[in-house]
């Protein structure tokens, strides 16, 4: 069962050389949930080969143009495609305002229909359930509304033994209760243990999506252990003044930043431009936090290969 990253955009402010604008594709259980959708976000798919059309609901961290002025083109393509899903966008407030400007639809409405939620970005809140995941926005610090994301899969049920049914003769309408954990007694009045009669599911996964944002301790308690957290890291700490100045984070804030919330994996990404080169940003992560891996347009990070 897919848990899985992939990076489409990694660069911050502006494109630069073969670094596109935020986007990131998160595959859980084949379900696509789009994060961002900077500039250019389409041709990323394309060349990595992500199926557009599989996505049903994108999360923007912030109105700032380089995380969202991919949308208007992936709108357009989604009503050339005659889509007919509905689309849930998540974002903070003024995104419904700022499309709808930009599309009149010459007299048509489009073939889907858009469902906007548009969110508090102070408070941490779960914004999306089904059966397999959770969503919770994560409140973060960059001079605008902005918060970001945490994907939490839900646990599967346990697993029931055959042989132990067979053994135990259990009758069928008693399994589901047993998957949910309950113990069972059979007519004689025997209680058998419920770990005699399953084994635990896989442990449940988990991302972490933290951009823009300054450097903000708040959050750590937030995303504790996740598999996978993805911290901007605009800067390197020789430039620690533009940093503050302007709501971002350096790469060594990112890696204090994993390090005290003990996840198990950090990804950095949103790299000024001013960088032609991000393995100083790699090397100073990893002085505070060694499991530290570059984004860079098209990494896939896969959490069930780490476990
Ligand atoms: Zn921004």
């Amino acid at each position: 069962m897919k848990f899985e990253l992939t990076i489409l955009g990694s660069s911050g402010a502006m494109p630069f050389k073969d670094r596109y604008m935020t986007a990131h594709v998160l595959n859980i259980r084949e379900q696509l949930f789009l994060i961002d959708c900077g500039e250019g976000t389409q041709m990323r798919m394309s060349r990595f080969r992500v199926r557009r059309g599989k996505i049903n609901h994108i999360f923007i961290s912030h109105l700032h143009g380089d995380h969202i002025f991919g949308l208007p083109g992936l709108l357009t393509s989604f009503g050339m495609n005659l889509r007919t899903e509905n689309l849930y966008i998540y974002s903070p407030p003024g995104l419904k305002q700022m499309i709808d400007g930009l599309f009149p639809y010459e007299g048509k409405g489009p073939s889907f229909e858009i469902i906007y939620r548009e969110l508090d970005t102070t408070v941490h809140q779960m914004v999306f359930e089904n059966e397999d995941v959770e969503v919770w926005t994560i409140p973060l610090s960059h001079g605008i509304p902005c918060n970001g994301y945490l994907f939490k899969e839900k646990p599967k049920q346990r697993k029931m033994l055959k042989e132990k049914i067979k053994e135990y003769n259990i009758p069928f309408q008693d399994i589901a209760g047993i998957k949910e954990g309950n113990d069972w007694t059979d007519a004689n009045g025997n209680m058998i243990p419920n770990s005699e009669l399953t084994t635990a599911p896989p442990p449940v996964r988990s991302y972490a999506f933290c951009s823009d944002t300054a450097y903000k301790e708040d959050i750590v308690p937030i995303i504790e252990g996740v598999d996978l957290l993805y911290h901007e890291a605009t800067f390197l700490e020789e430039a620690i003044d533009k940093a503050i100045a302007t709501n971002h984070s350096t790469a060594l804030q990112a890696g204090r930043i994993a390090s005290k919330a003990n996840v198990r994996q950090l990804v950095i990404g949103h790299y000024s431009a001013r960088y032609e080169e991000i393995n100083g940003h790699l090397e100073e992560a990893r002085t505070v936090f060694p499991n530290t891996h570059l984004g860079t347009d098209g990494a896939v990070f896969d959490v069930e290969r780490n476990r």
